[in-house]
């Protein structure tokens, strides 16, 4: 049976990338050798990492002034490298949900936090106000686990660094308002392993504090992500779903398509009784669909869960901090997946009147 896979992350691929990745892993661009193999300082795997430069800066419009690095560790890791590398007395975090929250806490290590928050996750807070005296702000774009979603480029008048890693490629951004972006690969990217920055070179080197080596941005910018080995096989991965992006309208044509799959699949949970969408409608995410039974139908939670995983949905739990259904739609996810599951929905809604 046909598999429909709406895991969060690590998440859906385009099947090319996976069929390019186990070509490259047997034979790496006609060298003989498995792409697991070769030295990350030969020309081919150097093109690759330029290639995926390229591909980036192009596909997000990336102005003049920018690098883009690829890093180890995670979009965690980097939740510690931002104040590391960029508060001097005090940031400003919006504290949007688990993510936004993990990367607080990293920051109130090296300074004073300001936490601009909302009464609860499934809202988005309004009217954001940011302290003029902070170093920067941080946003979260897309909360992965309530399913909410910022869906317009800021300016609170100081620099903005923002985690894109679950909706990265999904809308246009403007990323002239941005000091820095990052993010995980798993999500909508590459197979986990690799971290992308996209980051404003001379907002670097402004800290006093000496920085390790391995966390200062400017050590990998300077050496063009080749510092140390980086993680090759994910970034080859990431290459290749780059150039499938290109090949299928770029950053406008994965905008389309997500929001063709979300409106199928929200107006089904606001049509079908049996379901309820979990986020307010103005802050629903394209990328990680949220919803739960309806009270009336509380208790059939676990039967549509196994009605759906007999019909092939694969993911589709919702995190355990939340409980409920979330299918995630990466842009990779074909239109088809999302139908299924909103066919599964209404035969559910039949079998159970
Ligand atoms: C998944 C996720 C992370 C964590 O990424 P890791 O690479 O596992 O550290 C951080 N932020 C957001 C928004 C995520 O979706």
């Amino acid at each position: 049976m046909k598999k429909h896979n709406f895991y969060a992350g690590p998440s859906i691929l385009p099947d090319v990338v996976i069929e390019e990745t186990i070509k490259a892993l047997k034979n790496f661009a006609g060298t003989g050798i498995s792409l697991a193999s070769i030295s990350h300082r030969s020309k081919e795997f150097d093109k690759v990492v330029l290639d995926a430069q390229d591909l980036f800066k192009e596909l997000l419009e990336i102005p003049e002034g920018y690098s883009v690095i690829f890093l180890g560790g995670g979009a965690s890791m980097q939740f510690a490298m931002i104040p590391y590398n960029f508060l001097k007395k005090k940031a400003a975090y919006i504290n949007t949900g688990t993510w936004a929250s993990n990367a607080l806490k990293e920051a109130k290590l090296f300074g004073d936090v300001q936490e601009i928050k909302a009464d609860d996750f499934f809202h988005l807070p309004k009217n954001i106000s940011i302290d003029k005296d902070a170093d920067y702000v941080h946003i979260t774009t897309n909360n992965t686990i309530y399913g909410t979603e910022f869906k317009e480029d800021f300016d609170f008048g100081v620099p903005l660094i923002a985690d894109m890693s679950s909706d990265i490629f999904s809308r246009k951004v403007d990323v002239s308002k941005y000091d820095m972006i990052y993010g995980g690969a798993q999500k909508n990217l590459a197979p986990a392993g690799v971290t992308f920055v996209i980051v404003k070179d001379d907002i670097l080197g402004k800290v006093e504090r000496p920085i390790p080596t391995m966390l200062n941005y400017k050590t990998h910018v300077d050496k063009g992500s080749m510092f140390n080995t980086p993680p090759v096989i994910p970034i080859y991965s990431a290459y290749q779903t780059l150039l499938w992006m290109k090949e299928n309208g770029g950053v406008d044509g994965m905008h389309k398509r997500a929001v063709e799959k979300a409106d199928l699949l929200y107006n089904e949970i606001d049509r079908n009784p049996f379901f309820v969408g979990t986020v307010e409608k103005e802050s629903r995410s394209i990328m990680n669909i949220c919803f739960v039974m309806s009270e009336q139908y509380k208790d059939k939670d676990k039967d549509f869960l196994d009605f759906a995983t007999q019909k092939g949905m694969i993911g589709i739990k919702g995190h355990r901090s939340v409980g409920g259904f979330r299918a995630s739609t990466y842009n990779s996810l074909p239109l088809e997946s999302v139908a299924a599951l909103v066919e599964a929905m209404q035969e559910f809604e039949k079998m159970n009147k």
